[in-house]
């Protein structure tokens, strides 16, 4: 079916264009498309917002016959086929929410030949019936999403995934193309073998994303550092993970008792009520969602610009999932993790019912996520090192570390030593908390009791606020200077760490900057040039048109082309086509309303300049 690999990608370049308005590729996007394109079963692993569903959905229009796509949650077939059809392409999806006649009606669409995607859960493409049905067609190939619930060794096993087994079989020489989010090779292996791919090409990105800006803080006064968050990102649409769903509960009762406008969402509410707040979040009558990690699993939503995190996640891998919800159209978002000590012993009093065979591990992660937070290297190349791909830029520019949010302490070693010092004449026997409040001579009962305003080390580092001093603490325990043991994270000065009190090392030790910090490159590119009481207008203009149409507003448009707009203030159809993301078929639904918006915009500020 495939004899020229230029020849086919030109033309998917052509499809892109005229259905999407995309003017290239994202990396890994050629590659992966010609591979889908060529016939031979792959595994494409691509970062969230990497542009997986674009890798199949392209191919699947420059190849004959219809293309079935796999998919996990009703809810995100239908933002995808919604999507597709708003671009003027025939899509259609069969699941148990449609009425019977509805179901019939795509069904007599896929016997005309009226279809180039269906999208259908594992359970409709795993019945026998709907497979044999199906087999009568001509098919161009299969897609499945989020191809790690089919792995055990996934975060998000999904029994029903199973049955797709049997597909390489049941249909004899379809080609399988499986895509995922999920970085390790193992779950990567599996899911070769659990669907039985035949060679697979694996086509692996980098999972760096550099449109998000990470942000680590110690949590302090947690209500207020959120508060900050959220007022830099006025009417912009953003999710705030907590630990617990009591934590849930506190932080939208105290945001909404400050002027915010927060719903909850949590495993312990009613599914209806939980069910309206995503609606309202997806169809932004609500900018700000307090959630669980319950909340997240068929969040398509593009325009995402914050995610914060009130407490540490358990793991990395929980970590990444979490935040690179933020900012899928490829625009600048922000992630703010506020951690604290507690939050650390809050999981591990969690993970202490885990099963023996994975305790280890599952301590591991949680380490690896603490020392992620008080560790003092990029925030970009600590989060890819930890997934074993290499990050080659010295600063990322969009992340604490590198945006000089800290700056370095220059006398770290004098610091440090005062530190370990303090370790020992407390004879290893007593927590960060303790020490930092020692060091900064405080008048604690504690301290007084056991006489340790009377030791040399009492009161050294008085200079600084203790919150600073505790910080460096973890900065040095982040850095092997210090072992923190038993229950009750008890300091130790480590071999290493004796080597800074002589003097042969020296660490590496931040604090909060005194100066205003830098803007990140990529806030600046994106926003460069573009009109931004324009855009406000624009924004305004999608809501309408998401609410009369009853879809989400970032299928209308998403926020790269709303600015794009702002940016280049087209005057007719053609210069309309020229913006990122504009198809013909938006064109013509859209194009009218935006250009009659931007030029009322044009006269008034004309008119004012007279
Ligand atoms: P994933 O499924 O990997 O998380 P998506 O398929 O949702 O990613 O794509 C993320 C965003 O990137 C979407 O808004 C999509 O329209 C956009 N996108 C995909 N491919 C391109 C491209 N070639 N050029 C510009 N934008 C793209």
């Amino acid at each position: 079916i495939f004899v020229n690999g230029g020849a086919m990608i030109e033309a998917i370049a052509k499809i892109l264009k005229k259905y999407w308005g995309y003017d290239g590729f994202l990396p890994m996007q050629a590659r992966a498309m010609t591979c889908t394109a060529g016939g031979r079963d792959s595994i494409v692993v691509l970062p969230t917002g990497g542009g997986k569903s674009l890798c199949y959905q392209a191919p699947a229009l420059a190849l004959s016959g219809m293309a079935v796509v796999v998919s996990p949650l009703i809810a995100l077939m239908k933002d995808q086929v919604d999507a597709l059809v708003d671009c003027g392409i025939p899509a259609a999806r069969i699941d148990s929410t449609q009425s019977p006649p509805e179901q019939r009606a795509v069904i007599n669409q896929i016997k005309d030949r009226q279809i180039k995607m269906i999208y259908l859960s594992p359970e409709r493409l795993g019945s026998h019936g709907f497979l044999d049905f199906l087999k009568q067609h001509d098919l161009s190939f299969i897609a499945i999403d989020e191809a790690h619930c089919i792995s055990m060794w996934g975060h998000d096993f999904r029994p029903e995934y199973r049955q797709l087994g049997e597909l390489k079989s049941a249909i004899e020489g379809i080609p399988i193309h499986a895509f995922t989010a999920t970085a390790t090779q193992e779950v990567q292996a599996d899911i070769a073998r659990q669907l039985n791919l035949k060679e697979p090409e694996i086509i692996v990105g980098s999972f760096d994303r550099p449109n998000l800006i990470y942000k680590v803080q110690r949590r302090r006064d947690i209500l207020n550092q959120v508060r900050s968050v959220l007022d830099r990102h006025p009417g912009e649409s953003g999710i705030i993970y907590c630990i617990r769903r009591r934590d849930v509960e506190e932080m939208c009762s105290n945001l909404n008792e400050h002027g915010y406008k927060v719903a909850p969402y949590h495993a312990g509410m009613e599914n209806e009520h939980r069910k309206k707040n995503q609606d309202a979040f997806i169809n932004e009558q609500v900018g700000i969602i307090a959630a669980t990690i319950a909340f997240g699993m068929g969040i398509d939503k593009s325009n995402i610009r914050y995610v914060i995190h009130a407490g540490m996640p358990k793991s990395l891998e929980h970590y990444q999932q979490e935040s690179g919800r933020a900012g899928r159209d490829g625009l600048e978002a922000e992630c703010c993790l506020f951690y604290s000590g507690g939050d650390y012993g809050t999981w591990k009093s969690i993970l202490k019912d885990t099963p023996p065979e994975v305790i280890e591990i599952t301590m591991a992660k949680l380490n690896a996520m603490y020392d992620f937070c008080t560790g003092v290297t990029c925030r970009h190349k600590a989060i890819l090192t930890y997934f074993g791909q290499e990050y080659l830029k010295d600063n990322c520019a969009a992340c604490d570390v590198c945006l000089g949010d800290l700056d370095t302490v220059k006398d770290a070693l004098i610091i440090a030593q005062k530190i370990l010092s303090c370790i020992l004449r407390l004879h290893e026997r007593f927590g960060g908390d303790y020490t930092a409040a020692v060091l900064t001579g405080s008048c604690d009962q504690r301290i007084l009791e056991y006489g340790h305003n009377q030791l040399s080390t009492y009161a050294l580092l008085s200079d600084y606020p203790k919150r600073i001093v505790r910080d460096w603490i973890e900065q040095l325990a982040a850095q092997g200077f210090i072992l923190k043991t038993g229950d009750y994270n008890t300091l130790q000065v480590t071999q290493n760490g004796r080597q800074v009190l002589n003097g042969s090392q020296t660490p590496h030790l931040l604090q909060p900057s005194t100066k205003k910090t830098k803007v990140s490159k990529a806030h600046l590119d994106s926003w460069e040039g573009v009109d931004r009481e324009l855009f406000e207008r624009l924004r305004a203009l999608r809501s309408s048109i998401a609410t009369k149409k009853g879809m989400p507003a970032y299928i209308v448009f998403g926020d790269s082309s709303i600015r794009d707009m702002a940016r280049r203030r087209p005057g007719n159809r053609e210069s309309f086509l020229m913006v990122h993301g504009v198809g013909e078929k938006k064109c013509d639904q859209y194009g009218e309303l935006f250009l009659n918006a931007i030029r009322d915009y044009d006269k008034i500020n004309s008119s004012d300049d007279e």
